[in-house]
């Protein structure tokens, strides 16, 4: 609870403890951001504090209005998302139109996980648009009854999916807010939304997170070993959600894949370099491929820490028997030119070179650099 749910991003969130400190919150904000930094979070926090009845710049966490948001079944709250196209989407408003059945189970299932974790995806099946439907609701239910007194709080989540029709209507009531209502849009697309829905929202940028912010929040909230988080925090590149995708197994299998790229490479094993790729090469997963690499990066940094005496500093801690036979074989090689050619394929890889060209080059230059003993 309190401003902890929400991992880094100390800048905005000292931006909206001083906008409540100072009572001047805007009618609207704008999260945005790339995918994974909290941007939901964020809005969902802001949302818990201000319906908070103690009134603070942080949740309290123990009024009936904190209660309520725990679960996030506050009357004053609405989370907006995307759902399936609707039969009637584009028929008048008779204000009978309410979503399929199983569209508001699916819903109330998702949004349970959204407030046990609000890093979560919301994913509705065939969710298509924000429609004008929802909008209207928001214009219809902020002017009239079923609300109590007090604040109320619409989050808009991932507002680039309002379609035409509902970003105009949502336009419109940013025109001429309604009292004590409050709009939070969220979006890792700030392209997509309309520049004059954009410039009536105060923007609060969410930053990529630190290795070490998505590395303690894994062990925090998910009890993940602090060397295994360090891992996968790294691979993540600022997104705690992919940090959490990567904790499957798959990291682990990944990294025993890099382990048997090297010894293909030494023994010159052509098909056996390949082989990694080959599923990944199917799907065509450039992101499992770019994973692999990365950790082959990893790999390199540590056995060169290794070699160089500083093997305090290396990620792999729980890899530490495995670097050191490697470096005590292949430390007086070229090792940082090992880092420097694996940088160079993923580069290539992001650039869409073809795969199995990248492998085979990758293996070639490695296995010379590893064999060519350095004189110094
Ligand atoms: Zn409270």
């Amino acid at each position: 609870m309190g401003w902890n749910s929400v991992i880094g991003q100390a800048r905005a969130k000292s931006i909206l403890r001083r906008a409540i400190e100072e009572r001047r919150i805007p009618h609207a904000y704008l999260f945005w951001g790339p995918a994974g930094t909290g941007k939901d979070a964020l809005a969902i926090e802001l949302a818990r504090t201000l319906l908070c009845d103690a009134g603070g710049t942080e949740a309290c966490g123990i009024c009936a209005s904190c209660k309520r948001m725990t679960a996030l079944q506050h009357p004053n709250f609405q989370f907006v998302v995307a759902l399936p196209a609707s039969r009637s989407e584009s028929a008048p408003d008779d204000g009978k139109d309410a979503p399929a059945s199983d569209v508001v189970e699916a819903l109330r299932g998702e949004m349970e996980l959204k407030a046990a974790d609000p890093y979560c995806q919301i994913t509705i099946p065939k969710a298509a648009f924000i429609t004008v439907k929802s909008i209207r609701d928001i214009r219809h239910e902020s002017s009239l009854s079923s609300f109590e007194p007090g604040r109320k709080i619409f989050i808009i989540s991932d507002a680039e999916k309002m379609n035409p029709p509902a970003s105009n209507a949502l336009l419109k009531i940013l025109e001429e807010p309604p009292a004590d209502t409050f709009f939070f849009l969220t979006t890792a697309r700030m392209d997509q939304l309309l520049p004059t829905i954009i410039s009536r929202c105060q923007s609060i940028r969410c930053e990529l997170l630190q290795d070490d912010e998505i590395a303690a929040a894994l062990t925090e909230r998910k009890g993940i070993p602090a060397d295994r988080a360090q891992v996968a925090a790294r691979l993540a590149n600022g997104n705690y959600l992919r940090a959490c995708e990567l904790l499957s197994d798959e990291v682990t299998k990944v990294r025993d894949e890099v382990i048997q790229f090297l010894r293909d490479t030494m023994t010159g094993n052509i098909a056996g370099v390949l082989r990694p790729i080959e599923e990944e090469w199917k799907e065509l997963d450039r992101a499992a491929v770019e994973d692999l690499l990365s950790l082959l990066l990893i790999w390199f940094r540590d056995a060169l820490l290794i070699a160089e005496q500083f093997g305090d500093g290396i990620i792999s801690t729980d890899q530490r028997n495995a670097l050191e036979r490697f470096a005590a074989r292949y430390g007086k090689a070229d090792l940082s030119e090992a880092l420097r050619v694996t940088e160079h394929s993923l580069e290539l890889v992001r650039r869409n070179v073809y795969l199995p060209l990248i492998f085979i080059s990758l293996s070639i230059q490695i296995k010379r650099i590893l064999l060519h003993v350095r004189n110094t």
